[in-house]
């Protein structure tokens, strides 16, 4: 019988762990096209690193599942494969009454999603772990952790090659029709494509008629890191649950910087990690109904100014890290890196907060793989390829 190929487009941590999965299932030959020269060179080079617990996932929806499973099978994972990772836990301080609703909403969510060891600790006990951060409760889940995450993707990488995967770099996919994907360079046939492009998705996915209406709006997450702050786990602002982002929390990176962030500024370009202006993708994301029925919100436009400000000025940065740890100063902080999220929004100009995978005959398109796609990564795989064998064709 003929070996089936599976094309996967996208080298991020998604396309990789898909290949995994496909090649330890024996399903066929599996080629990666990625458009950067090396690793990483996006989301999942450049996120937070945090292994999460699940407290922030609404129950019933696939993140909440995938993240608990994730979260479990990427410390495994680690621990087999040897890739760097730090159990640390997560604080998410509250300063007034409406935040401590918002803790009692993230413990009872938690809980029924099947979190293990979350409480509620009060202001003595948050003191004694943490003196530096500021709150009158907080909730504590000791599951939170911290992965060096482009050492994952290189070790989940590593394996797919192992497994016989065959990574094609600088291979940006231009061109989809019938059986063949075709590149800059050459044309690649198929029986079955998994469109994992992160930022480009709907791109991708638009090229084969699936995903028409929706359309990744690009969130910029910047970073700053913090000197001579010595806190150990990580700590959260309570969030606002009806947005998909986390407000700015801290984080102890498994190479020991702290860093602040990410925010989530609106950006003008899907690869604008400089803050430059992709002027061509900025004339169409503000031409898309997806953005204009977005910023008809008023609540989103509240967010979106509030992130602009932290973009644009240093000390609204340090404000707001001093929300959770007032010591900090302007002298300790300093810009680092920055990430981009690919948020899919729909026609109605809603933000998807779940992920989203669509399979159709030849092809399965990963829409939605937003945080936390890392720490589900793994589980997020299987999920996919069990979606793929039930409703694909190859
Ligand atoms: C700022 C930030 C912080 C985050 N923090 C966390 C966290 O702490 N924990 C967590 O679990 N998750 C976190 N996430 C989410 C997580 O990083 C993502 O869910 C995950 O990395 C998505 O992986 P991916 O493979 O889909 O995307 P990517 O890593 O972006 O990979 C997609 C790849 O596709 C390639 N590509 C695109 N178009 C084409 C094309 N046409 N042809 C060929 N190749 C193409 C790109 O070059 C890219 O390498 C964070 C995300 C961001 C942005």
């Amino acid at each position: 019988m003929k070996t089936k190929s599976f094309l996967v487009i996208g080298g991020g941590i998604i396309g990789s762990a898909i290949a995994r999965e496909i090649l330890l299932r024996r399903l066929g030959a599996v080629t990666l096209l990625e458009k950067e020269k090396s690793f990483g060179q996006h989301a999942s080079g450049r996120n937070s690193g945090v292994i999460h617990s699940g407290i922030n996932q609404r129950p019933g929806t696939l993140k909440a599942r995938l993240c608990l499973e994730g979260s479990r099978q990427l410390r495994q994972y680690c621990r087999e494969k040897g890739v760097v990772f730090k159990e640390c836990g997560t604080l998410v301080v509250a300063q007034n009454e409406a935040e401590k609703s918002v803790l009692q909403a993230l413990l009872q969510m938690g809980t029924e999603a099947g979190v293990s060891g979350l409480r509620l600790i009060d202001q003595t006990e948050l003191k004694e772990r943490e003196p530096s951060a500021l709150g009158i409760q907080a909730l504590l889940s000791p599951t939170g952790a911290v992965v060096d995450s482009l050492g994952l993707l290189h070790a989940v990488a590593r394996e797919v090659e192992q497994l016989g995967g065959h990574y094609v770099f600088s291979e940006k996919v231009i061109d989809i029709r019938g059986q063949e994907a075709a590149t800059e360079n050459k044309t690649y046939a198929f029986d079955h494509l998994i469109n994992a492009a992160g930022l480009y998705s709907d791109k991708v996915a638009h090229m084969m008629g699936a995903g028409l209406g929706y359309r990744i709006i690009p969130f910029r997450g910047e970073y700053m890191a913090v000197k001579d702050l010595p806190i150990q786990s990580m700590v959260y602002q309570a969030p606002d649950l009806r947005y998909p982002f986390l407000s700015v929390h801290l984080t102890r990176e498994v190479d020991g910087r702290v860093l602040a962030g990410p925010t989530a500024a609106l950006a003008l370009g899907r690869e604008s990690y400089q803050k430059e202006i992709h002027w061509q993708e900025t004339w169409e994301m503000c031409r898309s109904k997806q953005l204009r029925k977005l910023i008809g919100s008023r609540e989103f436009m509240k967010l979106a100014m509030h992130n602009a400000s932290l973009s644009l000025w240093k000390s609204s940065f340090v404000r707001e890290i001093q929300k959770i740890c007032p010591s900090v100063t302007a002298n300790q902080v300093s810009a680092a890196q920055a990430g981009i999220r690919a948020q899919m929004v729909d026609e109605n100009g809603r933000m998807v907060n779940d992920m989203m995978v669509e399979s159709a005959g030849n092809a399965t398109h990963i829409l939605n793989a937003v945080s936390p796609g890392m720490t589900a990564g793994l589980a997020f795989a299987v999920h996919v390829v069990d979606h793929m064998q039930t409703h694909g064709s190859f």
